[in-house]
């Protein structure tokens, strides 16, 4: 059993009211859920302590290890929601309220499991730690899922590949991500994760030597750069995200390069490209398989240069090079920036408005496309009471989910919507714009400004100039070229995917929203005046 001694000491930099914060929790917590067992027989407190420890390991607050000491007293009524706003807060209530599971009175099988989704998701618009939590617990909850009944064990572990990894996944928390993939993988196909992890082993067993060999070749060559190397490591693939790519390469493993990959930690970004000029000058790369993910980082914030090399001790490897802090985020991700150290102590200090943006989810733009809108519950329910600025690609979503609130369809919908039916494009500046699949750069203009669309006179893409209908890819860089005497054509609207981009072009060309696009208006339309 995790002690409250093991909790407090990961809590670095915690102010002594903060510990005792946490220890209240702890002992309420405990008599809470006293004499209350889990299906291993241990009792219950274990999981709620365990929840605890893995917030602590990553750094979060007072209040959020709190919350995962409490995140289950409410549900099994044990405790009210009145006492616990009374003892520990609203801040904590609301983070307990998100996580907690629906009572079965209402919603049943499928429907309340998305129903709690929903309302979690919904909770996370106002506060990012709620999903933190969540994700804390789904980690236990699949440490210890030998001991749940067999016939639940698929549906959990399967929802956990499905919506839990990928949510930690675009929250940056990778380490959180493959833990997840990896405790899932054998209850949703055990055959696939047995060979699988079979084939990671004979691989290992055959580049090991290799690898180390090369590991110290390298550490030499670049210390003798005059470049300092604060750390080198090997990270063996995750077997599920192995698995997934063994399937795209017909199961040929000599196809896939990343099995084993080296890493390369330096102090600052300057000596990552001056490690890779090392790297390059040694052995040749593969081309094509290089990657700045530090000029260009992924959409969930992952920086990193990736370089695949021929090398003669280990043969094809993949060799990342990064900081200390690229590092950390590309462990813990959005919790890296929710730590003591990173809030500062000065966080006391501050108004409550701001302590509350501090954790909103608002403030990460690309978190928002985590969460599904579903606005229409949260007005029923009364959470999340600080959604105010719901982008627009939400509220259509909330629109087309209503019809099927509550159904297996939902959880369907937010699989397909959130994780493959998007495009992560960037401004030149490296902002990050979330659009639907198949966008255009007129879309782009309109969701960055109607001004730079109802202006839009031409668009490059990757510093190309490209026509207005061109798709935009995952990962473009999208610039947009502006004049005055530049307007929007009728032609626009067969093009463009969003229904803002629609609207705009329509109110400037003058259309009431019903008629249908008029033809050949193209140079000589006027604004409408309003
Ligand atoms: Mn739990």
């Amino acid at each position: 059993m995790t002690t409250v001694k093991e909790i407090v000491a990961l809590m670095e930099g915690a102010s002594p009211e903060d510990i005792a914060f946490v220890e209240k929790a702890y002992e309420y917590s405990k008599k809470a859920h006293e004499g209350q067992t889990r299906y291993s027989g241990e009792p219950y407190f274990v999981h709620a302590a365990a929840t605890a420890k893995i917030l602590a390991e990553y750094g979060m607050d007072a209040t959020t290890i709190a919350a995962g000491l409490l995140h289950d007293a409410v549900e099994d009524g044990r405790v009210s929601r009145t006492d616990m706003e009374k003892e520990f807060g609203k801040e904590l209530l609301f983070i307990v309220d998100g996580v907690t599971k629906l009572g079965t009175h209402k919603y049943r099988g499928a429907e309340r499991h998305a129903e709690s989704l929903r309302r979690l998701l919904v909770a996370t618009a106002s506060d990012i730690r709620v999903l933190i939590v969540k994700l804390a617990d789904r980690k236990h909850n699949m440490q210890t899922l030998e001991h749940v009944p067999e016939n639940k064990r698929g549906r959990i572990a399967l929802e956990t590949l499905e919506i839990y990894a990928p949510i930690a996944d675009r929250l940056g928390m990778g380490k959180m991500k493959s833990i997840l993939e990896d405790l899932a993988f054998p209850f949703v196909d055990p055959d696939a994760a047995r060979h699988t992890a079979e084939v990671r082993k004979l691989k290992t067993e055959e580049t090991e030597d290799g690898l180390t060999k090369l590991q110290k070749e390298l550490k030499q060559e670049l210390t003798k750069k005059g470049l300092t190397i604060l750390r080198t490591d090997i990270r063996m693939k995750g077997l599920w995200s192995l698995h997934k790519k063994l399937e795209r390469k017909n199961d040929d493993i000599n196809l896939i390069h990343d099995i084993a990959a080296l890493r390369i930690v330096v102090p600052t970004i300057e000596d990552c490209y001056a490690a890779l000029g090392v790297v390059h000058a040694l052995y040749k790369p593969l081309p094509g398989e290089f990657k700045d993910y530090i000029a260009f980082p992924k959409p969930n914030g992952y920086r990193s240069l990736h370089t695949t090399v021929v090398t003669h001790d280990a043969g094809i490897v993949e060799i990342q090079i990064r900081t200390e802090e690229m590092h950390r985020d590309a462990q813990f991700g959005i919790a890296s920036h929710m730590t003591y150290k990173q809030l500062g102590k000065g966080i006391e200090k501050l108004g409550k408005e701001e302590q509350k943006s501090r954790f909103s989810s608002l403030s990460f733009s690309w978190v928002r496309s985590l969460i599904p809108s579903l606005m229409r519950v949260s007005k029923s329910d009364g959470g999340a009471k600080g959604v105010t600025k719901v982008p627009p690609w939400l509220a259509e979503l909330a629109d087309a989910h209503s019809e099927v609130a509550g159904s297996q369809e939902f959880v369907e919908g937010l699989k397909e919507d959130f994780f493959s039916h998007r495009v992560f494009v960037f401004t030149p500046k490296g902002d990050v714009i979330d659009l639907p699949a198949q966008s255009t750069p007129i879309d782009f203009a309109y969701a960055i400004h109607s001004g730079l669309g109802d202006h839009l006179q031409g668009a490059k893409v990757n510093g190309k100039l490209v026509s207005f209908d061109t798709e935009l890819g995952n990962g473009d860089v999208v610039e947009i070229i502006r004049r005055d005497s530049a307007h929007p054509s009728a032609k626009w609207l067969e093009i463009v995917r969003t229904s803002l981009a629609r609207r705009h072009i329509r109110s400037a060309l003058g259309m009431n929203e019903q008629s249908k696009p008029p033809r050949r208006q193209r140079r000589f339309w006027k604004k409408k005046a309003n």
